[in-house]
């Protein structure tokens, strides 16, 4: 175990991806000799320490730069349960020590040519730009601002390099009118239905067709999943665009686990193009509960807080990622996920907020069981000052047996299903009338939800069980404002510009 991080191992460093020149390899080899015992350094290049509470993030399996996942507990990681969350113990250490703001700047993926080499040169450099005389005078006065201040003035722009410019800042999105139908009616103020529709497992789209054709009239807007749980289906872009073909309004969910940075903003502007108007930015589920061979487990290229803030400039400074200008910038709304029940609410809502400045206009949350608890939650997202910023809808999952109910609690990271509905699923199974039982949860829990200040509505994930959807929708009264939908997605879209 390092000295100052509480994960269990060192993890191996990256090494360059080029021969570096000597002095450059006897420098890294220095650096990597003291951070590595001192701080679980991986080497990237990209040195965060500063931001981190002195953990080093690279300790993550995912990579994560920008906080933890919806899958952190304060017990463990969920990719690796051999060993403590790090993000969970950065923040844990950042909030003890009082430094939980720096926790919302926007930190840039890794530059993978630096990665490997040493980082202390940029930051000799820095510091020889700012110089000794301001250095040692912020040192010798004894005040903690001004040697926050000139440590900030060295070791800002080494980790926010010129393409990225990351802050702690809110940036609200630059356009008024509604891109798309979700955005029109979730301004409208109306309390909206988005259910989800499992993409399928062959190019059968059968199915599909027919689950859109009877959830169109119901919804608002139909998620299609980005091969959740790491296992292969039909991709969303794909589903998205059947949608639109019969009519209905998509939500794109796009991971980064499935896509680099260069294949994000290609597949954003094609969406973009197709009609796709709300885009959902996910992590996404680590290849460790994917089916084997597994793939790559340690990295995602962009975490789901980056994915936000690159599409977010896409769109309203019409640049890619690179700086290269968009001459036809895409349209979309944002969302993003948010894990009420992961970790600590009090991360966890640090974490939303995070989200909410770089671009996330709607969260979509994890499934939700229990809706008094919910109110921890809304009422820490509305300490942060973003209740107003962001469109809410709460993942409901109506439960079809114990069994399903039981492997939920049980295996899905951020998920947490009371002991109160665990015993009526099991008595339910004794009585034979487990999805009745299921569907009366799914409707007492969105009765409750429906009178939360901040919530705007309710994501169904059925997970393979659309065929109750309609049901609930009826029953809970909620069925789209101006009936079924009444104009085609596209026409919608087109309408809209
Ligand atoms: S739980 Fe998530 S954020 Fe925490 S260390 Fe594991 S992968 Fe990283």
């Amino acid at each position: 175990m390092s000295g100052f991080t509480p994960a269990r191992r060192y993890q191996p460093p990256f090494m360059p991806f080029k021969r570096q020149p000597f002095k450059k390899r006897a420098l890294a080899s220095i650096e990597r000799a003291i951070k590595g015992p001192l701080f679980g350094c991986r080497m990237c290049g990209n040195c965060l320490l500063q931001e981190t509470a002195l953990i080093c993030p690279m300790e993550c399996p995912k990579g994560l730069r920008n906080g933890p996942c919806g899958g952190s507990t304060p017990e463990r990681c969920y990719v690796d349960e051999s060993r403590p969350c790090i993000w969970y113990k950065i923040y844990e250490r950042s909030f003890k020590l009082g430094r939980e703001a720096l926790l919302l700047e926007v930190l840039p993926p890794m530059d993978w040519k630096k990665a490997g080499t040493d980082s202390w040169s940029d930051v000799a450099a820095q510091a020889g730009k700012v110089g000794a005389k301001e250095i040692l005078s912020a040192l010798s006065s004894g005040k903690p601002d001004a040697v926050s201040q000139t440590f900030d003035s060295i070791f800002r722009p080494v980790r926010q390099p010129e393409w990225w410019q990351g802050d702690s800042e809110y940036h609200p999105p630059a356009y008024t009118e509604p891109v798309s139908e979700l955005e029109r009616r979730l301004k409208a103020g109306e309390f909206v239905v988005a259910a989800e529709v499992t993409p399928p497992l062959s190019i059968n789209t059968d199915k599909l067709r027919k689950n859109i054709e009877m959830l169109k009239p119901y919804v608002s807007a139909l998620n299609f999943t980005d091969s959740a749980s790491a296992i292969p289906r039909m991709s969303s872009v794909a589903c998205s665009q059947i949608a639109l073909e019969l009519g209905a309004e998509p939500v794109l969910q796009i991971t980064g686990r499935e896509n680099t940075r260069v294949g994000l903003q290609s597949n954003v502007m094609g969406a973009s193009a197709l009609g796709v108007r709300n885009i959902l930015c996910l992590t996404g589920d680590s290849m460790v509960l994917g089916p084997g061979p597994n793939g790559r487990m340690d990295i995602v290229d962009l975490d789901s807080i980056q994915m936000l803030w690159v599409l977010r400039r896409m769109r309203d400074e019409g640049k890619y990622l690179d700086g290269r200008e968009i001459k036809t910038a895409p349209k979309y709304f944002l969302g993003a996920a948010a894990s009420p029940f992961a970790s600590n609410m009090k991360f966890q809502a640090l974490r939303e907020q995070k989200k909410v400045n770089v671009g996330a206009q709607f969260f979509q949350t994890n499934v939700v069981f229990d809706a008094d608890a919910l109110d921890e939650w809304l009422n820490e997202i509305a300490k942060r000052n973003i209740l107003d910023k962001v469109h809410i809808l709460i993942g409901i999952t109506p439960l079809k047996n114990y069994k399903t109910a039981a492997y939920m609690n049980a295996k899905i990271p951020g998920v947490f299903i009371p002991e109160t509905i665990m015993k009526r699923m099991e008595a339910a199974q004794e009585k034979g009338n487990e999805q009745e039982e299921g569907f009366k949860i799914a409707l007492e829990l969105i009765e409750k939800i429906k009178t939360k200040q901040g919530v705007h509505g309710v994501h169904i994930m059925a997970v393979g069980w659309e065929e109750i959807v309609p049901r609930i929708v009826k029953e809970a009264g909620l069925m789209p404002k101006d009936g079924t939908m009444k104009k085609s997605a596209q026409e919608a879209q087109l309408a809209l510009g």
